[in-house]
């Protein structure tokens, strides 16, 4: 353990290159999808993402509330990305403050470049993400949730989304940051991309990276997106056909 004046900092990057939980710089952490995770709403997925926790429920198109939203041309796409109280280590106060408001409002914005809006005008599409418990990277693993979880509500998109974030940590561009990384690394730059064009849709950064660092900062977040989007893929292969998801059993 270093310390920084009373600040306690733990070794973030062992001399072999191994990061604090032993992973790799490029290794993401362990990530399991489940796709219809919920009986009610329309579409739902649960993403356990390292420590990180998170439903997500979609509703619609359906019905736009409050009324005077509503786009003649298109359907509007509504996030709520909160947070639960008990998902941190001190309770969290809980409702909506800025942060939240910021992460639901640039998640609606990715997915309504991903959802083919124009073919229900008048509509809203509703995307619910909880987070049930959080250890950095929670709005990326509500982006992988809420994907999956508009996937099974059989909504129209271009692609699936899947996101990560990457960040610089003790001086090293490492892929899906864990809290301890988040907090004592120097920066932490989230990210969404749609495959199929490796267009981003999701961009945020804190901290400080330099020009190449950036650069390969993002070569690094492409090359997690694309092992992300393999596992979206396998979730809902797995809720549609299982058999296909694990041909072994296929054949038993
Ligand atoms: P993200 O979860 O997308 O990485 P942040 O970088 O804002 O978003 O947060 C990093 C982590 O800090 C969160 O995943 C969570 O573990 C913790 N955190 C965020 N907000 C709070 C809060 N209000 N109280 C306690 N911990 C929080």
């Amino acid at each position: 353990m270093g310390s920084v004046g009373a600040k306690e900092v733990p070794t973030l990057l062992t001399p072999d290159g191994r990061r604090i939980d032993g992973r790799r710089l490029d290794e993401l952490r362990p990530l399991s999808i489940t796709a219809g995770a919920l009986n009610q709403a329309d579409g739902s997925a649960f993403v356990e993402w390292g420590m990180n926790k998170v439903m997500a429920a979609v509703y619609g198109p359906r019905e736009v509330h409050p009324r005077h939203l509503q786009e003649n041309n298109k359907a509007i796409v509504q996030c709520r990305y909160n947070m639960a109280a008990f998902s941190v280590d001190e309770r969290k106060r809980p409702g909506l403050d800025r942060r939240s408001q910021e992460i639901s409002k640039v998640i609606a914005e990715a997915f309504e470049s991903v959802i083919f809006v124009e073919e229900f005008p008048r509509t809203s599409i509703d995307v619910y993400i909880e987070v049930l418990q959080a250890n950095a990277g929670t709005r990326c693993a509500g982006v992988v949730a809420a994907s999956v979880a508009l996937a099974d509500a059989g909504i129209p998109m271009v692609d699936l989304l899947p996101s990560v974030a990457v960040g610089k940590v003790a001086g090293s561009i490492a892929l899906d940051l864990k809290k301890e990384e988040d907090n004592f690394g120097e920066a932490d730059l989230p990210m969404a991309m749609v495959p199929q064009s490796g267009r981003l849709v999701l961009l945020q950064m804190e901290g400080h990276m330099n020009r190449e660092e950036l650069g390969q900062a993002l070569d690094l977040g492409v090359q997690g997106c694309r092992q992300i989007h393999e596992k979206m893929k396998g979730a809902l292969r797995e809720r549609y056909a299982p058999s296909s998801a694990n041909p072994q059993e296929a054949n038993a």
